[in-house]
Protein backbone atom coordinates (compact mmCIF):
# COMPACT_ATOMS: atom_id res chain seq x y z
CA UNK A 1 0.00 0.00 0.00
CA UNK A 2 1.42 3.08 -0.81
CA UNK A 3 1.72 5.84 1.78
CA UNK A 4 2.78 9.62 2.45
CA UNK A 5 5.04 9.68 5.36
CA UNK A 6 3.89 12.07 8.26
CA UNK A 7 7.20 13.95 8.81
CA UNK A 8 8.86 14.28 5.59
CA UNK A 9 6.09 13.48 2.93
CA UNK A 10 8.11 11.29 1.00
CA UNK A 11 5.93 8.49 -0.59
CA UNK A 12 6.86 4.87 0.75
CA UNK A 13 5.11 1.19 0.78
CA UNK A 14 4.16 -0.12 4.07
CA UNK A 15 1.99 -1.72 6.13
CA UNK A 16 -1.46 -0.41 6.88
CA UNK A 17 -0.64 0.64 10.56
CA UNK A 18 2.96 2.42 9.35
CA UNK A 19 2.74 6.58 9.59
CA UNK A 20 6.32 6.83 8.86
CA UNK A 21 9.11 5.69 5.85
CA UNK A 22 11.76 5.28 8.41
CA UNK A 23 12.49 5.06 12.04
CA UNK A 24 14.60 8.32 11.87
CA UNK A 25 11.41 10.54 10.55
CA UNK A 26 9.30 8.64 13.66
CA UNK A 27 11.29 10.07 16.10
CA UNK A 28 12.16 13.68 14.29
CA UNK A 29 7.99 13.88 13.90
CA UNK A 30 7.97 13.31 17.72
CA UNK A 31 10.57 15.24 18.23
CA UNK A 32 9.36 18.22 16.70
CA UNK A 33 5.75 17.97 17.84
CA UNK A 34 7.07 17.79 21.46
CA UNK A 35 9.61 20.69 20.89
CA UNK A 36 8.99 23.48 22.94
CA UNK A 37 6.48 22.12 25.06
CA UNK A 38 6.37 21.90 28.77
CA UNK A 39 7.35 18.28 29.57
CA UNK A 40 3.97 16.83 31.36
CA UNK A 41 4.10 16.32 35.15
CA UNK A 42 4.22 12.26 34.08
CA UNK A 43 7.47 12.74 32.33
CA UNK A 44 9.27 15.10 34.61
CA UNK A 45 9.08 12.84 37.45
CA UNK A 46 9.81 10.07 35.67
CA UNK A 47 12.96 12.08 34.54
CA UNK A 48 13.86 12.99 38.30
CA UNK A 49 13.34 9.38 39.73
CA UNK A 50 15.86 7.78 36.55
CA UNK A 51 17.93 10.32 37.70
CA UNK A 52 17.66 9.48 41.14
CA UNK A 53 18.19 5.85 40.80
CA UNK A 54 21.52 6.25 38.83
CA UNK A 55 22.76 8.65 41.43
CA UNK A 56 22.10 6.03 44.12
CA UNK A 57 23.54 3.40 42.02
CA UNK A 58 26.65 5.76 41.32
CA UNK A 59 26.95 6.42 45.08
CA UNK A 60 26.38 2.89 45.95
CA UNK A 61 28.93 0.87 44.90
CA UNK A 62 29.62 -1.17 47.94
CA UNK A 63 25.76 -2.07 48.59
CA UNK A 64 25.86 0.29 51.60
CA UNK A 65 27.48 3.25 51.76
CA UNK A 66 27.23 6.98 53.82
CA UNK A 67 27.56 9.89 51.56
CA UNK A 68 27.08 14.04 52.93
CA UNK A 69 23.47 15.33 51.77
CA UNK A 70 24.59 18.46 49.92
CA UNK A 71 26.82 16.46 47.77
CA UNK A 72 24.07 14.34 46.36
CA UNK A 73 21.51 17.26 45.92
CA UNK A 74 24.31 18.97 44.36
CA UNK A 75 24.70 15.98 42.07
CA UNK A 76 20.76 16.34 41.05
CA UNK A 77 18.95 14.62 43.42
CA UNK A 78 15.45 14.95 44.60
CA UNK A 79 14.63 13.17 47.92
CA UNK A 80 11.10 13.72 47.58
CA UNK A 81 10.87 11.82 44.45
CA UNK A 82 11.08 8.07 44.98
CA UNK A 83 8.92 4.74 44.40
CA UNK A 84 8.23 2.88 47.93
CA UNK A 85 9.54 2.50 51.21
CA UNK A 86 10.81 -0.29 53.33
CA UNK A 87 10.46 0.49 57.32
CA UNK A 88 12.65 -1.61 59.35
CA UNK A 89 11.99 -3.73 62.50
CA UNK A 90 13.82 -0.50 64.21
CA UNK A 91 11.30 2.16 62.82
CA UNK A 92 13.80 3.37 60.22
CA UNK A 93 11.93 4.25 57.33
CA UNK A 94 13.93 3.59 54.36
CA UNK A 95 12.75 5.79 50.65
CA UNK A 96 13.74 3.44 47.31
CA UNK A 97 14.13 4.40 43.75
CA UNK A 98 13.58 0.98 42.50
CA UNK A 99 16.65 -1.15 44.17
CA UNK A 100 18.44 1.96 45.45
CA UNK A 101 17.26 3.02 48.51
CA UNK A 102 18.69 5.63 51.18
CA UNK A 103 17.58 7.45 54.51
CA UNK A 104 18.67 10.61 56.24
CA UNK A 105 20.88 10.64 59.21
CA UNK A 106 22.81 13.50 60.94
CA UNK A 107 26.46 12.71 61.73
CA UNK A 108 28.55 15.04 63.47
CA UNK A 109 25.70 17.95 62.68
CA UNK A 110 26.21 17.15 59.37
CA UNK A 111 22.75 16.01 57.32
CA UNK A 112 24.03 12.67 55.48
CA UNK A 113 22.48 9.78 53.26
CA UNK A 114 22.68 6.63 54.23
CA UNK A 115 22.41 4.21 50.99
CA UNK A 116 21.15 0.98 51.30
CA UNK A 117 20.36 -1.74 48.45
CA UNK A 118 16.68 -3.41 48.25
CA UNK A 119 17.06 -6.84 49.68
CA UNK A 120 14.42 -9.01 48.25
CA UNK A 121 15.22 -12.03 50.60
CA UNK A 122 13.62 -10.00 53.57
CA UNK A 123 12.26 -7.17 52.37
CA UNK A 124 8.69 -7.86 50.88
CA UNK A 125 6.22 -6.17 48.65
CA UNK A 126 2.90 -7.34 48.46
CA UNK A 127 2.29 -8.90 44.94
CA UNK A 128 5.76 -7.80 43.88
ZN1 LIG B 1 9.88 10.18 6.13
Amino acid sequence: MEKKCLACNKKFTGRVDKLYCSDYCKSDYHYQKNKGKTPTFYRRIDNQLRLNHRLLKHFNKSGKSTIRAQKLIDAGFNPRIFTHYWKTKGGNVYLFCYEYGFWKTTENGKDKYVLVEWQPNYMKLDGI
